[in-house]
């Protein structure tokens, strides 16, 4: 009888998962002894990152997007249908369309998503960049704004911690091209006691923010916005005033998870170095899914996503799961429209900024172009 493998989740880890796998485990499906799916609740697969350029009118929807079917491996079987349950006893997945799938290794790859209801006011009264609709709305304001004050604001947690980061550099560099950086008052708060969760991104952005006429605000954790008033304020207690108010929603996992009792807030309890959730024997966990205190990042699901299918084929070939993961994240850094920086870690070495440059705002800019062949497996 074969074995069925399931992948929840047709996203930057999921892909990349299904694919390697579909090739490592070749024979096995070649002779009937593996299936392996991939339900996924849209067609298309969407390059996140993208929307930061899309935000300046650096890049159109249709260079963003590709037909899931066709990122995938011939062999990989796709079910366009959302995932509505997930039952961990019975090894069981239940559909929308009320089909159940039985499996006998499950990855979760549903990925996170910005929650603006869980602050008040914030959606009548702010706009961010995170997903498509918001992100052409945000456009909109800043193609039409003269002048006045801005203010970013940041909830946690959040996927991509450097893109608010890069958002306010971008936007500095292209108030000046505009020759309108004068009338602009620009505010970026932060939820903690620093200017970025990593020290030496913090340090970063305290040198290069004064240089550049960047007002800043920590400790600010968003408690509710005023859209009559443009008013917003911090559960520490501090009111700003704001003519443009750019967020960074706090997020959420795909509801489909906490449904199913599996992690609160749609994040799940996942084991660092086997990206196995905890008490579980056949349930792996990828990308911004995972409870990790580790960057939620499209990198982070690359770099697990190799573990996971080492030990997906060393479990059903040998019966083990050697393979660790070690907490590896790469962030491109945009320093502004020009240039940019990265940081590379992993859980024992901490990240350090180099020097930006235009040579690295031009790698990311190719990354951003070939990106494509991650998903598939190639690069
Ligand atoms: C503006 C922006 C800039 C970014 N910049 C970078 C960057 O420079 N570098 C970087 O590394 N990362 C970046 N990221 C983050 C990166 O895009 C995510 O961290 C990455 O996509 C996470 O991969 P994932 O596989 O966990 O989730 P996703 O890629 O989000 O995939 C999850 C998939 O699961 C699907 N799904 C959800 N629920 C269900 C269900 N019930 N049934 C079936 N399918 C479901 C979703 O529709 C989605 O297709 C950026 C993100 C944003 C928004």
């Amino acid at each position: 009888m074969s074995k069925r493998v399931i992948i929840v989740g047709g996203g930057v880890g999921g892909t990349i998962i299904a694919n390697l796998l579909a090739k490592k485990m070749r024979p096995e499906i070649r002779k009937g002894e593996l299936i392996i799916d991939v339900i996924s609740d849209k067609a298309e697969h969407f390059y996140q990152p993208g929307l930061l350029y899309m935000l300046f009118g650096l890049k159109q929807y249709e260079e963003l997007v590709r037909d899931e079917r066709g990122l995938l491996d011939p062999m990989v079987e796709l079910h366009l249908n959302p995932a509505v349950g997930i039952d961990k006893d019975k090894n069981e997945v239940r559909l929308k369309n009320g089909v159940v799938m039985k499996y006998d290794i499950l990855v979760i790859a549903t990925g996170s998503k910005p929650a603006p209801e869980m602050i008040p006011g914030l959606k009548e009264g702010g706009h961010w960049f995170y997903e498509l609709d918001a992100c052409l709305k945000l456009r909109n304001e800043l193609m039409n704004f003269k002048g006045g004050k801005i203010v970013l604001t940041i909830g946690m947690p959040h996927k991509c911690p450097v893109a608010p980061l890069e958002v306010t550099y971008m936007l500095d560099d292209w108030f000046r091209q505009r020759g309108i950086r004068d009338k602009v008052d620009y505010t970026y708060t932060y939820p903690i006691a620093k200017l970025h969760g990593i020290d030496s991104v913090a340090q970063f952005a305290s040198k290069t923010f004064p240089k550049r006429g960047i007002k800043s605000e920590i400790f600010f954790n968003m408690k509710e916005v005023d859209p009559n008033k443009k008013t917003v304020t911090s559960i520490e207690g501090t009111t700003l005033k704001y003519d443009l108010l750019i967020s960074v929603p706090p997020h959420k996992g795909a509801n489909v998870i906490e449904d199913s009792g599996l992690g609160q807030g749609g994040f799940i309890p996942t084991d660092k170095f086997t990206l196995k959730m905890k008490d579980s024997k056949n349930i792996y966990v990828v990308g911004d899914t995972t409870n990790l205190p580790i960057s939620k990042a499209g990198s982070t699901a690359h770099f697990e996503s190799d573990v996971i299918v080492e030990n997906i084929a060393s479990e059903l070939r040998d019966g083990l799961t050697p393979f660790r993961y070690d907490g590896k994240v790469f962030c491109f850094i945009e320093t502004g429209l020009t240039k940019a920086t990265y940081v590379m870690f992993n859980y024992e070495t901490p990240p350090n900024p180099v020097a930006p440059s235009a040579l690295i705002h031009w790698l990311k800019l190719t990354y951003n172009k070939v990106y494509w062949l991650t998903p598939m497996g190639i690069l």
